[in-house]
């Protein structure tokens, strides 16, 4: 967003097409989200819409699922017509952040919570006020104290504002809780290190531990979340944290699509030199942010922070326009101007020139800071009451309404209907629970029926198993009720229950015969 920003400013409009793929139409201000856990910024205040932030740009909100390099195109995931979209370029910049992954531990990825998006965050936030009232009604004190111990795995910057804010969240709003004002509430933060805030002098990571530590927050040192259950937190050193809340901010790796491109990389980070062009790929490809290995011009290592990346993409900006007009190049020079992390409630750390600032005065510091950074007047304005709100009232508890249903879903068709069109990807499998459609294929400009089918019929398996494009296109002939199952529950379950997937295996293969 950042790159499209300056170019906007430094390139013509007859001179370039900028185009910019991202798979929201906002732009997140991540250093913000741990405050969207308690309230004290509102939901939609810690986004701007992208359309506004670039108005020159073209914005596609999709999902990037394929760089093809050597032929300088992307491909984008399907929108509501299954079709997916390429997307040539001239000059391509890769800034996909980082994702949190949790391979080879195991039952995180189906009990521990990521956070690094404002979903991650709104999720965070409804599960936590969700906990809090159950466990206001639950009578097991067994289940009510897992209920009531919150984990938080990683003691990084993200790892360390998010356990404050959780905590001084649970403690505020549990006295509306009838039942929960006596009672223990339990936050743990775990590091791998010796103490938190690696990026950080040590008197000021140990002036955060003693901070958080007087707040109630229990801090375990030199060990690491390796696992989790339903019930609990599995740490490296054996020990177990009953808990139905566990939050991890690591570990942390590249995107799946920039797993699977074939270029220099390091450590899996896009490899790029110091004018921030991917190495093979010089002039034509860019890469920057946290998925990208940097050096500066002088060697140092640049960590991935948002202070970083936004100066990377301002680098970035004019070594394209460079590249186009034929100019010099620069090298990314920005060393840093320091660190600065919020412990809430009036109290934060900083380090700033070489100056470390501690308390009241860092936490001033880091509000004036982060909001200056903001792009947008409004935001600015929405921020600063949303404080001020804080400041004055309690935090609001109520949930927001983001449950998500089944992905499998019931459809209605109309006679006439198309519920898929030949040539489009196979991204669902089809269940007619009641009514009729009929099954035509074009062939030559010529439309043949080749099936009518009914009620406990199955079809739209052949493509989603092959992988492959709609070979016909599917009509309703009667009002139809259908079950639609996405091809990800259809693989999941065609693998956990084989005999399911068996019953498709053996329909593809006969409709394969009959064609
Ligand atoms: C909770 C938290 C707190 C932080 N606090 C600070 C702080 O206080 N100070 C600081 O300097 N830094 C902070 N950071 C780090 C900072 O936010 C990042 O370093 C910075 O945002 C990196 O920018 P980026 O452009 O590389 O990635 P991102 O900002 O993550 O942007 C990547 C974008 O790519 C999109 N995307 C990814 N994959 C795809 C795909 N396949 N298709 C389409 N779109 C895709 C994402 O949706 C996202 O919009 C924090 C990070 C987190 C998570």
């Amino acid at each position: 967003m950042y790159t499209a920003r300056v170019l906007e400013r430094l390139l013509r409009p007859d001179e370039a097409d900028l185009c910019l793929v991202n798979r929201e139409n906002y732009w997140v201000y991540q250093p913000m989200l741990p405050e969207v856990i308690s309230g004290s910024i509102g939901l939609m205040d810690v986004v701007c819409p992208i359309r506004r932030l670039c108005p020159r740009t073209n914005l596609v909100m999709r999902e990037v699922e394929e760089i093809d390099l050597r032929n300088k195109v992307v491909t984008v995931s399907p929108g509501f017509r299954p079709r997916q979209k390429k997307i040539p370029y001239d000059y391509l910049v890769i800034a996909l952040g980082e994702v949190t992954n949790f391979y080879g531990m195991p039952g995180m990825l189906e009990n521990a919570m990521p956070f690094r998006t404002l979903a991650d965050a709104i999720a965070l936030r409804n599960h936590v006020i969700h906990v809090l009232e159950e466990a206001d009604v639950e009578e097991d004190a067994d289940l009510r104290r897992k209920l009531l111990t919150f984990v938080v795995g990683g003691g990084g910057f993200s790892g360390v504002e998010v356990i404050a804010e959780l905590n001084n969240f649970v403690t505020e709003v549990k006295q509306n809780y009838l039942k929960l004002r006596n009672e223990q509430v339990r936050c743990v933060l775990v590091h791998s290190r010796g103490r938190i805030l690696p990026e950080m002098a040590d008197p000021l990571a140990l002036f955060a531990q003693k901070i958080l530590k007087k707040r109630g927050v229990e801090i375990i040192l030199n060990d690491r979340l390796v696992a989790a259950t339903s019930e609990k937190a599995i740490l490296k050193s054996g020990l177990e944290v009953p808990s139905k809340t566990i939050v991890s901010t690591v570990p942390s790796a590249s995107p799946v699509v920039l797993q699977g491109l074939n270029c220099a990389k390091e450590k899996g980070s896009l490899l790029v030199n110091s004018r921030l062009e991917l190495v093979g790929f010089e002039g034509q490809v860019w890469a920057l942010g946290d998925c990208a290995s940097i050096k500066t011009a002088s060697g140092s290592v640049v960590p991935p922070t948002a202070q970083h990346a936004t100066r990377e993409a301002a680098t970035c900006a004019l070594n394209i326009t460079a590249a186009m007009r034929g100019g010099e190049a620069r090298g990314f020079a920005f060393e840093g101007l320091g660190t600065l992390g919020s412990l809430g409630h009036g109290s934060a750390v900083a380090q700033i020139f070489g100056v470390k600032i501690s308390g009241w005065l860092a936490w001033i510091l880091w509000r004036t800071i982060y909001l200056m950074k903001i792009p947008g007047i409004k935001s600015k304005i929405r921020i600063q009451m949303d404080w001020l709100v804080h400041l004055l009232f309690p935090p609001d508890l109520s949930q927001t309404g983001t449950w998500q249903d089944s992905a499998i879903k019931n459809q209605h068709f109309e006679p006439g209907d198309i519920v898929f069109h030949q040539g489009d990807l196979g991204d669902s499998v089809y269940v007619i629970e009641k009514g009729e459609c009929e099954v035509v294929k074009q062939e030559d400009g010529v439309e043949r029926t080749v099936a009518t089918l009914r009620g406990g019929n199955y079809f739209g398996e052949m493509a989603v198993l092959s992988d492959v494009t709609r070979n016909a296109t599917v009509r309703a002939r009667t009002a139809m009720e259908v079950l639609i199952i996405p091809k990800d529950d259809f693989n999941q379950l065609r693998k956990s229950v084989p005999a399911f997937g068996e019953v498709f295996q053996e329909l593809a293969r006969k409709r394969a015969e009959e064609r």
